[in-house]
């Protein structure tokens, strides 16, 4: 079956970020309603320091969310909003995840207005760095399924036969000097990473493992690019080969 990718819209999640952000500060009202009474029977002082410190967390989240608006209309408070924005992103996604299935969501409509939000927030700041910095990561799905060679320990044992789109990928590697991983899972990826130290990731996935990776590797700066599978979930998936040597051309040049 074949799936055909809408283009996310970034309204979606700042809208479900906006309502998450809501519902938590109501959630927090509660709580500390709830447990007035008993701290004020330890001590008078203790269900003012509660309060304080519940209303502070807040306060934090939602200045990352003011950040993350301020930022997608354009204003340039990204790096001083920047801790706090990918901080507020963490706690409030799950609950997002959550409204939007109340109001029939999916969650892969969710994890793609996240990612067109982090691209573009990403974007924003301009980020340049040279070849040797940059690693593009795709998944192993990418390999023709029925392919001999063994890419995942080095691309350079592809041969370029066009079944799969690694040879592209290897073509790119070699004309911008770009490092190229093909990883069979998020913790080969993290290894990868930790070794090659790069200062900006573009990464080729899904849209759970696009989500997950760019929450995971924060503060490293991350481009995904969603990979499309004609044939189904993992399995010779494919990629728009110009968007990535696009993605390329803008992080180093
Ligand atoms: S392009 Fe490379 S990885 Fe893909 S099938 Fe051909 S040899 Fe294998």
């Amino acid at each position: 079956m074949i799936e055909v990718i809408a283009r996310p819209k970034k309204r979606l999640f700042l809208a479900l970020i906006l309502a998450s952000l809501f519902l938590a500060t109501l959630s927090t009202y509660g709580l500390w309603m709830v447990s007035f009474p008993g701290l004020a029977n330890i001590s008078t002082f203790l269900p003012v320091v509660l309060g304080v410190l519940l209303g502070m967390v807040l306060l934090a989240i939602g200045i990352g969310v003011g950040g993350i608006i301020l930022a997608i209309l354009g204003f340039s408070t990204l790096s001083l909003f920047q801790g706090p924005a990918w901080s507020a992103i963490n706690l409030l996604f799950p609950l997002a995840i959550q409204i939007g299935k109340i109001f029939d969501v999916e969650k892969e409509r969710v994890e793609r207005s996240f990612i067109e939000v982090s691209n573009y927030l990403i974007h924003q700041k301009h980020i340049k760095v040279s070849p040797d910095k940059l690693l593009i990561l795709t998944p192993h799905c990418i390999q023709q399924e029925l392919c001999q060679y063994k890419v995942t320990h080095d691309i350079a044992n592809c041969r370029k036969c066009g079944a799969c789109q690694v040879g592209d990928l290897l073509t790119i590697s070699e004309k911008y000097g770009v490092h190229v991983t093909i990883s069979t899972g998020g913790t080969l990826a993290r290894k990868v990473i930790k070794t090659l130290r790069p200062h900006a990731v573009l990464a080729i996935a899904c849209e759970r493992d696009l989500t997950s990776g760019i929450q995971d590797v924060f503060p490293l700066p991350v481009i995904g690019v969603l990979n499309e599978r004609p044939n189904g979930p993992c399995c010779n998936t494919r990629i728009d080969v110009k968007r990535v040597e696009e993605a390329v051309k803008d992080f180093i040049s």
